[in-house]
Parts: C-alpha cells; structure tokens; sequence
C-alpha cells in the first residue's frame, strides 16, 4: 500500500449483490449489519458506492416466483422509504444525480435466474406477465441472468452443459428493445454461446454482460468467463464485473484479483472493466472448503474497492481507474437507457 495520505475515493458502481435476498431470507436481518453481509448500508456509504445493483435471486425449484416476488416487494419498499438511504435510479438523469448525490446510494434490480419470474411448470406468458409486475415495482431492471447453477426451461446454468432451449430463445425475443441486457454470469458455455448467436440470427437489441465473473483463464471455475465469451462481451460493448469472491479469484492468493483485473485489459477489457463483488449472507452455507467466502482485503464494501483501487495506482492511469470505479457501468447504462 502506498504511504501517501488515501486521495478522495472514486465514486462506485456495482453490479451485483445479494443485498434482498439477506433483507427477505434471513431472520433478524438489517440493512446495516455489516457482520453479516459486505453491501449493508454503512459499508456501501463508506465505500462510497453511489449505484449498487440489487440482484432479484432464486434458486430453480417449485415456489421460485413467490421467493423473488419478496425480494421485488422489498425493492419498492426501500425505493419508497425516504429515510433508508437507498433511492431507486431508472434514468440516465437520476444516475447522474447519483453519482455526484454526497448522501445517499442509489439502486436498480436485476433478476438472477429467470425462475424468479417464470416456474417450469407454467405457461411461459404467465411468466412474462410476473416479469412485468418486477419491472413495474422496481422501477426497470438492468439485466436477466436466464439460469443460475442449474438448468431450468430456459437452459443450461453454470453447472450444466446445456444450452438454450425454444423457452430461452422466446425470452431474448421478449427483451428485444427492452433495454434490459442479458447476463452470462450463471449460463453453461453453451447457454452462453446459444444466447449470442440467436442475438445475431435475429438481429436483436440486446446488450450483453457478465455482470460477476472473472476469468477462467486466470482461474479454472465454471463460474470464470473463458477468454472467447469474455472477447465477444468485450466486442459487443458489454460489462464485465469483477467477483471478489475468493473461490472465484484463487483459493490461495489474495492478489488474484488484482490478476485477474490485469488479465481483463491485455485483453481489450479497457471499457468493459467493472466491479460486481458479489456480498452476500454466506453464515448459513453448508460448504466448509468454502470459509472464508472472501480475502480480508475484499470482505466489505467499506474498504474493498478503494483497497484494489488504490493497489493499482501505479500501475494504471487515472483515467482507467476512473473507468473501472465507476466510468465503464455509467456509460453502458446511459447508453441501453437512451430513448431511442
Ligand atoms: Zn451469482
């Protein structure tokens, strides 16, 4: 670390926590219990993170839609609570305001798993219509994640072979001019590949981001982006967000991240570069070789960001810090928000 006095930290954005799924699943949960999670309140305003990402997740099992349907109720009710500290950003106006607002942390919903708006069992316009109810209450969300670990109707997740199916192709359909982008964050390779090739064959408006992954070829995981999907995310003007998760980084090394971000701009990451930690309530998780789920360094939002910031000081300019703090994320989305 440097010796010299910390200079003014950047303002942040982030892309993923798992702040809703704490707040609604979590007994005796509160926004400011830092203990229990790296994005409560008081480590996002020390950290001074001033758009935070609040990911609607589910895992794939029956019930699906009522789990997240809690964590899309819970998002209006922050939005609409003036005193929380948390305001809902749906414009490139209120993102503006966002980041230059000195109180105060702005957030938008995505949705981790498409079984959180459509069960497998369900005529897929019912789906469409609780994905609506979701965009309603939360004002917009950024992004879809169509899977998580597993496969479901849509296709295949991170731990599946699987690629899309009829279902899948119909979301991506569905979203087409939605300025909702498409997140390959918990796809199988398959999924993924699928995905950008129905974009094309389509000719889709669809953006695509990984919105937590970092990079397999720094860290062999099937949560890590190989070099090619990382390329074609890259091509596409996408954002790919860094997870400061320690199985996702190297189980060994508390410098792997620093790597991996080096990793993602020698190979033309320099606009697509972006953070999306990935703080969740790990207390309850049944794998021991999982603990700790983070490096000291990474645990809180408070100190992280400025931490890994501050590291690569000397090795980057300012104006790519500047880019991965907050710059790239703030130019995609007042690019896919415009009003076209
Ligand atoms: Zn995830």
């Amino acid at each position: 670390m440097s010796t010299q006095a910390t200079s003014q930290p950047y303002p942040i954005i982030d892309l993923h926590c798992d702040l809703l799924v704490y707040l609604t699943d979590v007994p005796n949960a509160t926004l400011d219990n830092i203990a229990e999670i790296g994005c409560a309140l008081p480590a996002l305003t020390a950290g001074n993170v001033k758009l935070q990402v609040m990911a609607i997740y589910c895992a794939t099992a029956p019930g699906s839609t009522n789990y997240a349907a809690l964590q899309r109720d819970m998002f209006a009710q922050l939005a609409n609570d003036n005193n929380c500290g948390l305001h809902a950003v749906t414009t490139p106006a209120q993102l503006q305001q966002a980041l230059h607002n000195p109180n105060g942390i702005g957030m938008v919903a995505a949705v981790e798993n498409a079984s959180g708006f459509c069960e497998e069992d369900e005529p897929l316009e019912d789906g469409f219509k609780k994905l609506e109810k979701i965009i309603d209450a939360c004002g917009r969300i950024l992004y879809i994640s169509m899977t998580h670990n597993d496969a479901n109707r849509f296709g295949g997740g991170n731990f599946s072979d699987k690629g899309i199916t009829r279902d899948g192709q119909m979301l991506l359909d569905y979203i087409h001019g939605r300025q909702i982008a498409i997140d390959l964050s918990h796809t199988s390779d398959a999924l993924a590949y699928d995905i950008l090739t129905h974009i094309d064959n389509e000719r889709l408006d669809v953006p695509v981001i990984a919105s937590h992954s970092n990079f397999r070829a720094m860290w062999d995981q099937r949560r890590n982006l190989p070099n090619e999907l990382a390329q074609e995310v890259i091509r596409r003007n996408g954002l790919i967000g860094m997870n400061f998760l320690r199985s996702f980084l190297n189980t060994q090394d508390p410098e792997a991240l620093i790597h991996h971000m080096l990793h993602g701009l020698n190979m033309g990451a320099q606009n697509a570069l972006c953070f999306g930690a990935d703080y969740f309530y790990f207390a309850d998780h049944p794998d021991p070789a999982r603990f700790p789920f983070y490096y000291s360094e990474h645990e809180h939002a408070g100190t992280s960001y400025n931490f890994i910031l501050e590291k690569l000081k000397h090795t980057l300019p300012q104006q790519q810090l500047e880019k991965i703090a907050y710059g790239n994320a703030q130019q995609f989305i007042e690019r896919i928000w415009q009003i076209r």
